[in-house]
């Protein structure tokens, strides 16, 4: 089974304008050379969950061993191996011709690109002038975070010749809780004593990202993971979990990730369906509500759904093409509903909805009303006929039923997984902070993968005419109901 890397090179093709040929040739033919400082925190984990990224795209790869722990290179061979065993990580080969060269250390290594987890988060030297100061040992998080990084430099380097599209990092350091480039204001110890009372909503490239950081932290506790379609051999180029057998054997996604959750130590309620069936297994006192969600979904509509639930904190990663996002969501507002008013990309399924059946948009937007013969006044004799049936039903289920549901983009958006796994480490590490206590106001925080993190971000307010807002005794007696309120 070839591995599957024609969204890599799509992506490489928007970014870069070349054509997919010769981009899948540039790509094909780099060499990129990883060493690391065994000593340093979180050097180990970086190490293998960069390569093991790097392995899900297209090119050669090499590892410097000498000095390394023999268990530390048969774990990272093996684990590379899984993914393609069909182009095996060379060892100590081609350090002078590579075309990027990352070291995992604080020391210059002839002029590499250095990246270190620092503390949550990590720092990037491009220039081997800078000296690198670690403010806190690197944890798990810190770890993937630079992974994550250091997979976009050599995708900048290998790829993105544009300098429009591209930042090269002189000196980036940046934590994920605190959203600064002060990775000394979190502190550490205290993730050990914690353990997770959450869903993992969307089991894809974001979802299997969360999974492996979750995973690594191992904080313990209990994860409802919902997803209702299985793995398969397009996601092997994309997702952070799941390799060679798994693209075979298609197994559930939530089979795979709560394999993976299970083995760090936690408990876990695997759910292969929507997140609308989860939410009706809650309130019939099958599954206990989460009170936080960890969202990974392609779809505006699927986010508006999941938000039904309300739970305490809904931390949604986001990512298209080269950007990736955070939004930070509230029952009191904003809530994902007032982040996603409508559909981004494509035609508002509410304008289509109001064409196929004549209702105004504004109607459709109260969607818990229920269709009146009033509503059906003024339509064609064909319209009133199509919606005869969902009279006295509310209107949201309209959609739905009429099949007029946008469908998952998935498929064709070019991805690939370093953008995803960065924009999981902003979602956990917003997690992190909440329950630290050093979560900074702003809710809303995006950047460009090929740019880099910048401190900043924005504060949403609530939407006036969102459901939260509208309809809040709704939403508090919900939220009583399924045990979430405080
Ligand atoms: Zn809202």
């Amino acid at each position: 089974v070839n591995i599957e890397h024609s969204r890599a090179i799509r992506l490489a093709s928007t970014v870069t304008g070349l054509d997919e040929p010769t981009l899948r040739d540039r790509q094909e033919r780099a060499l990129i050379f990883v060493s690391l400082d065994p000593a340093l925190a979180g050097t180990p984990l970086a190490a293998r969950t960069l390569l093991c990224t790097l392995r899900r795209l297209p090119g050669r790869l090499a590892l410097r061993s000498t000095g390394l722990p023999g268990g530390l290179v048969e774990e990272i061979v093996a684990a590379t191996l899984a993914i393609d065993p069909t182009r095996p990580l060379a060892l100590d080969l081609g350090e002078a011709e590579a075309t990027v060269r990352i070291h995992l250390g604080l020391e210059d290594r002839a002029g590499a690109i250095r990246i270190v987890p620092d503390g949550f988060g990590a720092q990037v030297a491009g220039d081997p002038e800078v000296e690198l100061d670690l403010g806190r040992p690197g944890n798990a998080l810190g770890a993937i975070f630079a992974a994550a990084l250091a997979a976009a430099e050599a995708f900048k380097y290998v790829v993105v010749d544009n300098p429009d599209r591209r930042t090269l990092h002189r000196h980036l350091s940046f934590c994920p809780l605190t959203l600064t480039d002060d990775t000394t204001a979190a502190p550490g110890l205290w993730i050990t004593r914690e353990s997770i009372d959450a869903a993992i909503v969307g089991n894809g490239a974001i979802g299997t990202a969360i999974a492996l950081i979750l995973a690594e932290l191992r904080l313990g506790g209990r994860l409802i993971l919902c997803d209702h379609e299985r793995y398969g051999p397009e996601n092997r180029g994309t997702y952070s979990l799941g390799g060679e057998l798994e693209a075979r054997m298609n197994p559930l996604k939530v089979e795979l990730v709560g394999k993976v959750l299970r083995a760090a130590g936690y408990s876990t309620i695997g759910l292969a369906e929507k997140s609308t069936a989860m939410i009706e297994r809650i309130d019939a006192g099958e599954i206990p509500a989460p009170p936080i969600l960890l969202t990974g979904l392609d779809s505006v509509e699927a986010r508006r759904e999941t938000q039904m639930l309300f739970p305490d904190h809904i931390f949604d990663a986001a990512t298209g093409d080269t950007a990736l996002g955070l939004h930070h969501a509230v029952p009191a507002g904003p809530c994902l509903r007032c982040f996603f008013t409508q559909s981004a990309g494509g035609p508002d399924p509410l304008v289509r909805l109001a064409e196929e059946t004549g209702l105004p948009v504004g109607r459709l937007r109260r969607g818990d009303e229920a269709l009146s013969e009033q509503d059906l006044s003024g339509l064609s004799a064909a319209q009133r006929e199509l919606l005869n049936e969902f009279l006295g039903k509310p209107v949201c289920g309209l959609a739905d039923a009429l099949g007029l549901t946008s469908a998952s983009v998935d498929d064709y958006r070019p991805s690939v997984p370093f953008v995803s796994q960065l924009a999981a480490c902003l979602a956990v590490g917003r997690l992190l902070a909440v329950r630290a206590g050093l979560a900074p106001e702003t809710n809303l925080f995006q950047f460009d993968a090929l740019h880099g993190p910048r401190g900043g971000g924005e504060i949403r307010g609530p939407e006036p005419d969102c459901y939260c807002q509208q309809r809040r005794s709704i939403v508090e007696n919900l939220r009583l109901k399924r045990g979430l309120s405080s």
